[in-house]
Order: structure tokens, then C-alpha cells, then sequence
């Protein structure tokens, strides 16, 4: 019978900015300055966000590691952290975005952080890689390689 652990969460602050583009108010965390190391993920529909460690992290070093072994320049190129997105487990079938912070509203990237008034503590579970761990070599090259085509949209639903 499988152990039922509860799942790692980390607690960081939210902060209140204007969308640039649509104009409303609207929350997000952001890390410190001091958070080298580590990330937030978002899913595409603004609403959830996760927690990422780089540092001890098997997934980050396994794509960092395959992509400077790859002989495709396109493929080298890639953002790992960026695809280190793609291959999370998708909490409740939903992708996360390539770009943070969204807004949850516009769904625009936030580039301008003018207000950035810290306002409430949030709770953020942390990201797990289980069904990319248990690809096989096969599978997990077609998909890399699939994040080097010319025409992949990182946006689009992608199906490992
Ligand atoms: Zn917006």
C-alpha cells in the first residue's frame, strides 16, 4: 500500500502589481532576491503556482546535462529551466507556462513589477517530474527533440 505523504509546500509571498496590459489588479508570488536556485512555476491558466529547487534536483541536472551533450545546436540552445516546466507533472491536467509571471487574467507575461505591493503569505506545493522519470531514454528523446522543432509552440497542450 503506498505511503500517503503529504506533499513538500513552501511558503512565499504574494505581491499586488497592474497588469501592464489589461490594466486590473492582480497578485502573484515573486521570490526574494536572495532565491538563487530556485523558481516558480505557473500553469498557462494563471491560476496555480508551484515551487522549484534547482539544486538537488535530478530532473534539472539530467536536461542540463542532455542538452550539453546534444550534438543539434537547436537543441543546445534551449532554456533548461524552460523546459524543465514542460516535463512537470501537470497538477490536475493543466500545463504550466514557460514564462513567469502570467497575469491570471490577460494571460500576458509581466515584464514591469511598478507597484509590487507585498500583501498575503501563499502556500506553494512543490513541483514533481515523476511521469518524466519513469520515460524511458527512448521517449524522452523524441520529446526534447520535439522542444527543438522550429515550429513548437511551448504553449500549446503537448502530450508526453
Ligand atoms: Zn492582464
Amino acid at each position: 500500500m503506498p505511503f500517503n505523504k503529504s506533499p513538500e509546500t513552501k511558503i512565499v509571498y504574494n505581491f499586488r502589481n497592474t497588469c501592464y496590459r489589461c490594466f486590473n489588479d492582480i497578485e502573484y508570488p515573486l521570490l526574494g532576491d536572495f532565491s538563487y536556485g530556485e523558481l516558480l512555476f505557473q500553469t498557462i491558466d494563471g491560476k496555480d503556482f508551484y515551487y522549484v529547487a534547482l539544486i538537488d534536483n535530478e530532473t534539472f541536472a539530467f536536461v542540463c546535462q542532455y542538452l550539453k551533450d546534444n550534438t543539434q545546436q537547436k537543441i543546445k540552445k534551449l532554456d533548461p529551466q524552460k523546459i524543465l516546466a514542460l516535463l512537470a507533472d501537470k497538477p490536475g491536467d493543466k500545463e504550466f507556462s514557460i514564462n513567469y509571471p502570467i497575469c491570471p487574467i490577460c494571460k500576458q507575461k509581466q515584464n514591469h513589477f511598478n507597484d509590487n505591493v507585498r500583501t498575503t503569505q501563499r502556500v506553494v506545493e512543490f513541483a514533481k517530474w515523476t511521469e518524466f522519470e519513469n520515460l524511458t531514454e527512448e521517449k524522452i528523446d523524441k520529446i526534447i527533440a520535439e522542444f527543438g522543432r522550429p515550429d513548437f509552440d511551448p504553449e500549446k497542450k503537448y502530450e508526453i
